[in-house]
């Protein structure tokens, strides 16, 4: 009896959704709209990327918004979106069994060791079966950058190419089941959640792109520091833009044309859209680190940093700073708004990698995993290169150590952020709210009651991790390893001088 073949019922272009939940500015699809062809629109919930220390449910849970509305939007279009669980080179078998795949379309990822592992995997599959991968460039990352030199003139022509319209339909797959979208409260996504989490989707991006636009970026830059009057005018667009529901493109331009369209009486406003388009740069700039070095989510920047912290690892400070329960009020009152939320702002993000590094004497590798998983918007770019430079190892920049005490004092004066997101400590006055442990009548001290007294003292803390990184670069042959960092890595900005100590200047010459 001869083997039953099972006859290709047609042949299709399949898109690779992956970090681009959207129908707009998408190269990969309008490409394969335009061959007419049958085209297979199609994510793959990956549970071997679930289980991984960086992913949670916060994520998916944005996510599974995005794809409930990318499903009825393709479907308007003439074809559902398809979704699979697996593996992505199991799924693409099983679909090549019923179908002839002509070519794979997808935006180039710029993702953490375990996508990248995976892309090679679906890349060798795709050889194997002499089906075309055609990838295409995402955002402004340049794959392949012969020299950092040539990366912002690239990224500039990139953002002011025409934003792509979407396709107008797309001709259906026949027979093909579109699989059900997971809920968010499917275990295969981890524990289960506790707190809000940002709504997903192009229309609630559009919405807090318009938003912004129109009013709230007004002060954006002036309130931008503050946790407290952050969360309400900074753009709140970072996991839409990492997860795509907008391209940096779309952003870029219509921050430009909103700029265009202020009086000369709207100055404040101005330079705020311009500091607020600096970190659309910044974003592509730290993205673009970890394309060109895939390794920046395991090894340190600097290699002289290797071995600094690890054998000093403690366990009880990591554990009390992922809770929130380090004796710094405004560090604990940071920590726990970013666990019930999802999202904190840049000043509070550094400052909170900056405790862990320098005060704890923590590695960034042991404490990034958990404020990867807590950030809605996890981007493995951003993230790695962000957790080195604040942790002081990347050898180029400027040693940065924030005094969590002053930041309290600047950042939060009257303790509103404090009395919300430390009720332990509402009832104190604010006069010892900033710095609990300076009450001296034990009677009224809620310290090793009901708020625990501080891990470390700060100023010895400081002192002592000052001391151990000016010994770290104090080693024959740093700096000529920093110049190699930076020639692969580093911004062609000019480096910021402003309050730079002298000792620091020369570093910061690498950035
Ligand atoms: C340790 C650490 C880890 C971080 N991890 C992430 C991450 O995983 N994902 C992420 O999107 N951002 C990360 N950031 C950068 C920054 O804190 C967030 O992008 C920002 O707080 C998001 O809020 P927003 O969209 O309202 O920002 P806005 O101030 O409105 O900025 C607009 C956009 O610019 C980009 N951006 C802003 N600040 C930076 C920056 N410093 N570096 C690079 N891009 C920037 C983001 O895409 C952001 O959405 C990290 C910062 C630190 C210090």
């Amino acid at each position: 009896m001869g083997m039953m073949v099972t006859k290709k019922q047609s042949s299709v272009h399949l898109v690779w959704f992956k970090r681009d939940l959207r129908l707009s500015d998408h190269k990969p699809l309008l490409a394969a709209a335009r061959t007419g062809l049958p085209v297979l629109p199609l994510y793959v919930v990956e549970p071997d990327y679930w289980a991984q220390p960086f992913a949670s449910r916060r994520q998916w849970a944005f996510i599974q918004d995005c794809l409930r509305e990318l499903r009825d939007h393709t479907a308007r279009c003439g074809q559902p979106l398809c979704i699979r669980t697996g593996s992505v080179t199991d799924v693409l078998s099983k679909l090549a069994e019923r179908y002839e795949i002509l070519a794979i379309h997808a935006h180039q990822e710029t993702g953490n060791s375990w996508t990248y592992a995976r892309d090679k995997q679906v890349a060798d599959w795709c050889r194997s079966r002499h089906i075309a991968l055609c990838d295409y460039p995402f955002n402004g990352i340049v794959r392949g950058l012969s020299s950092r030199d040539k990366w912002s003139a690239v990224r500039a022509r990139r953002m002011a190419d025409d934003v792509l319209s979407p396709p107008t339909s797309l001709s259906p797959v026949k027979g093909l089941e579109p699989g059900q979208i997971p809920p968010k409260s499917d275990p295969l996504f981890g524990v289960a959640l506790t707190g809000d989490v940002q709504k997903g989707g192009r229309q609630a991006a559009t919405d807090l792109l318009r938003s912004f636009l129109t009013s709230r970026a007004r002060t954006y830059q002036h309130g931008m520091s503050a946790p407290q009057s952050a969360s309400k005018v900074c753009s709140r667009l970072s996991p839409h833009i990492s997860f795509g529901t907008l391209s940096v493109r779309e952003v870029e331009q219509a921050v430009a044309q909103r700029r265009a369209q202020l009086g000369p009486q709207e100055q404040m406003f101005k330079r705020s859209l311009s500091s607020f388009s600096s970190r659309l740069a910044w974003r592509c700039h730290f993205m673009q680190k970890l394309e060109d070095q895939p390794d920046l989510d395991r090894v340190c920047m600097h290699h002289g940093f290797e071995g600094l912290r690890e054998p000093f690892h403690n366990s009880e400070f990591l554990q009390a700073w992922c809770q929130g329960q380090t004796g710094y009020p405004f560090v604990d009152a940071c920590m726990r708004s970013l666990n019930q939320t999802g999202w904190l702002n840049f000043r509070m993000r550094a400052m909170l990698v900056s405790f862990a590094a320098y005060h704890l004497w923590l590695d960034w590798r042991q404490f990034g995993p958990h404020l990867a998983r807590q950030f809605t918007d996890y981007e493995p770019g951003i993230h790695y290169s962000q957790l080195q430079m604040q942790s002081g190892v990347t050898g180029i920049n400027t040693l940065r150590i924030y005094n969590p005490v002053k930041q309290s004092y600047d950042q939060d004066p009257e303790g509103k952020f404090i009395r919300k997101w430390v009720p332990e400590l509402a009832d104190i006055s604010l006069q010892w709210l900033h710095e609990p442990w300076k009450i001296n009548h034990h009677a009224a001290s809620p310290l090793g009651k009901h708020y625990p007294f501080p891990l470390v003292i700060n100023e010895t803390a400081m002192k002592q991790a000052r001391a151990r990184m000016t010994e770290a670069r104090n080693v024959d042959g740093f700096a000529d390893t920093a110049r190699q960092v930076y020639a692969r890595l580093g911004s062609r900005n000019r480096p910021v001088r402003k309050h730079t100590k002298a000792r620091d200047r020369q570093l910061s010459l690498f950035r």
